[in-house]
């Protein structure tokens, strides 16, 4: 099936609530048109140095999502364009952000990412590291004025027990639900990106507001 038929399906399945990021990491500019070109404006990648290639070489109003995890040496690269950063994990980082952010006059919207699966080898914050980082930022919200933190993003465990995975997810919802409890934070979060290509159904059942999908809109990557 072509790139823009596996997209209009995929967006028309999806609940108007929900926001499509077109993964299209790995895959060559006349794959991104062929979206760009069947109406999708929001793509994804998780390599900075390919990123900053694509939006050179397309049209301008498209949104760039960062969803690899990110190095604080390369921020620098993507701060005069990317959109959002979904995979920030340390103070450290949301610092470097707000720097290069304030460098290209910008705001930047980050997701913080938190830990749900059981490999060793995703990233992320548990729930208490997530709650002193957001403090953090409240407390100090006057150096921190060129971030924006907008939501959580969380990848589940690669199997394919659905229990599983359902588990992991609605204990994202429940940590996403519970930091807009806080009485520390002042602002609100409402994006949470949870659900790939295997298991957006689920996310989206689970809470989702945006999903991540790359091999069922480009196909499979080597
Ligand atoms: C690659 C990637 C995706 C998309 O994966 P598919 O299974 O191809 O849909 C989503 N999120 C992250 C963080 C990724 O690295």
């Amino acid at each position: 099936m072509s790139i823009s038929i596996n997209l209009l399906k995929i967006k028309s399945s999806l609940p108007s609530t929900v926001t499509l990021v077109a993964v299209s990491k790995t895959k060559p500019i006349p794959d991104l048109m062929e979206a760009y070109n069947a109406g999708q404006r929001i793509f994804g990648e998780n390599k900075i140095q390919e990123m900053a290639e694509k939006w050179e070489a397309m049209p301008k109003d498209i949104e760039w999502h960062m969803i690899g995890h990110v190095q604080t040496n390369k921020v620098k690269f993507m701060a005069p364009f990317v959109s959002l950063i979904h995979g920030v994990d340390s103070l450290k980082l949301l610092h470097e952000i707000n720097k290069q952010a304030q460098k290209n006059n910008r705001i930047i919207d980050c997701l913080l990412q938190v830990y749900i699966a059981e490999e060793e080898s995703k990233f992320g914050l548990d729930e208490e590291e997530l709650a002193g980082i957001i403090r953090f930022i409240t407390q100090n919200n006057e150096i921190y004025k060129n971030i924006r933190i907008v939501g959580l993003m969380g990848m589940a465990t690669f199997t394919d027990n659905q229990n599983q995975i359902k588990k992991e997810f609605t204990h994202l919802k429940s940590i996403f639900d519970r930091i807009n409890q806080l009485p520390t934070s002042n602002f609100q979060l409402l994006t949470l990106s949870m659900g790939m290509s295997g298991d957006y159904q689920l996310a989206i059942e689970c809470g989702s507001t945006m999903v991540r999908i790359g091999s069922s809109i480009f196909g499979g990557r080597i």
